[in-house]
């Protein structure tokens, strides 16, 4: 069964606890800490794999979940960090933050993509030890890693979509002119599940070219099949209008294909505006005149149009040849940019639960899961990020607590992994 849709649960490795340990050797009294890391939780990270076609396995198995980072052990010795979890979908799946909508990765290309990540392992109480704290009996548990819900939509990757009514012969047409073998049949919806075929015209010119399953009327709105494969089209540099211009079915090829372009444009303004070739299709059916009569309708609208007759690979080879001039003048195929994650704002005066401990000097916020979130999204080295960071502290009444709990120029706060002087 074809299956392009799929939401699954992702719960990256947490990371592993940081030890508390004290060194220990005969006539030592007292061993300096020695508690090694937490190791890293693995991440959850997603690859194309170009041999999958279907989102079909997504079906059964819906929740993935790396493994956390081991804990830190005694002799400075960090705990392991856990591998990886990769996940396989077929070249061209989106992947959505199920809750917003938003694009987190395009799976496109051989780039693998961590889509969750792990958290970091916790400090060993080896790195507390300062001139004023020599015995730290604390050490700090792994980061929590990154849990989410996420679709996964796949978006074929072809330069030319194939778009029509059924059975006006698009299967037939791409089994004529590249290696793929539809189903073609002399009923409707023959087609269910998407169809690429690779076409070549020697010396290294070759161009993916996609059969949909045909669309009907109402396929804009979601009626009835259609809809669901447009999504299918979307990536195409160009679309190949079939028409069956015989009419055997008791249709108008003109009708019809108004009739399709509607529904493109109900379902995105931006495909009814891709190139469209024309191709009227079972010409053996019909007398020249009508021939002419149709394509110089076309013409004059101002699309290429090509007379065939796909059952038999006739005039089949100056329409491909024109699709791969065509093609080289396009951009390639559309790849979907990341979104980038929203800064929830914490700069409103939203409070939000911490607590404050002072431990030899050093003030600790604690107990603020909701921090950990924005920790891991801030960067130290861009000067924006750290700025925000600064005005969810002052937000959030964290700067005012860490007054009040006496905190001076100068003095160490530390807000979960990250360390630093506290200034005003
Ligand atoms: P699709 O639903 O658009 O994919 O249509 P198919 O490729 O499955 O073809 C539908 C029917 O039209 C089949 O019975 C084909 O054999 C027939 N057909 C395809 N091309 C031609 C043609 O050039 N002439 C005639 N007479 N029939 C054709
Ligand atoms: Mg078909």
């Amino acid at each position: 069964m074809f299956v392009d849709i799929a939401k699954i649960h992702l719960k990256a490795g947490n990371g592993g606890n940081g030890a508390v340990s004290f060194h220990r050797e005969k006539y030592v009294a007292a061993g300096g800490p020695d508690g090694g890391d937490g190791g890293r939780g693995g991440n959850i990270v997603f690859k194309a794999d170009s041999n999958l076609s279907t989102l079909a396995d997504f079906r059964y198995k819906r929740k993935y979940c790396a493994e956390a980072g081991e804990n830190g052990k005694a002799g400075r010795c960090s705990g392991k960090k856990a591998p990886d979890l990769i996940i396989s979908v077929p070249t061209g799946t989106l992947i959505k933050d199920a809750e917003t909508g938003r694009i987190i990765a395009d799976i496109s290309d051989d780039e693998p993509v961590v889509v969750a990540k792990g958290g970091n392992g916790g400090w060993g109480n080896s790195h507390f030890a300062t001139s004023t704290r020599q015995v730290p009996r604390f050490a700090k548990s792994g980061n929590p890693g990154e849990e989410l819900d996420v679709t996964l939509e796949l978006k074929l990757l072809a330069d030319v979509g194939l778009i029509g009514f059924p059975n006006v012969g698009k299967s037939t047409l791409v089994s004529v002119v590249s290696e793929a073998k539809p189903k073609i049949a002399n009923y409707h919806f023959t087609t269910l599940t998407p169809v690429l075929g690779v076409v070549r015209l020697g010396e290294g010119t070759s161009f993916v070219m996609a059969d949909i399953p045909g669309l009907i009327e109402g396929a804009g709105e979601g009626i009835g099949l259609g809809h669901e494969f447009l999504r299918h089209v979307e990536r195409c540099r160009l679309l190949v209008h079939v028409l069956d211009i015989s009419g055997s079915e008791g249709r108008d090829p003109i009708d019809d294909f108004d009739k399709i372009n509607k529904e493109l444009a109900v379902f995105s303004g931006e495909l009814a505006e891709r190139p469209q070739i024309v191709v009227g299709n079972k010409c053996d059916l019909i007398d020249e005149d009508e021939i002419e009569r149709i394509s110089k309708y076309f013409e004059n609208k101002g699309y290429k149009f090509f007379p065939i007759m796909a059952a038999i690979a006739e005039g089949t080879q100056p329409l491909i040849k024109y699709v791969a001039e065509q093609l080289s003048k396009l951009p390639p195929i559309k790849r979907y940019e990341a979104e980038p994650k929203p800064m929830e704002d914490f700069t409103t005066s939203k409070k939000r639960d911490f607590s404050i401990r002072v431990e030899d000097g050093v003030f600790f916020v604690e107990n603020a899961e909701w921090l950990i979130d924005i920790m891991n999204n801030v960067n130290p080295e861009d000067y924006e990020s750290l700025q925000y960071f600064e005005r969810v502290l002052r937000s959030s009444g964290i700067i005012d607590a860490l007054i009040k709990a006496g905190v001076r120029e100068g003095d160490t706060v530390s807000v979960y992994d990250v360390e630093f002087d506290f200034v005003n």
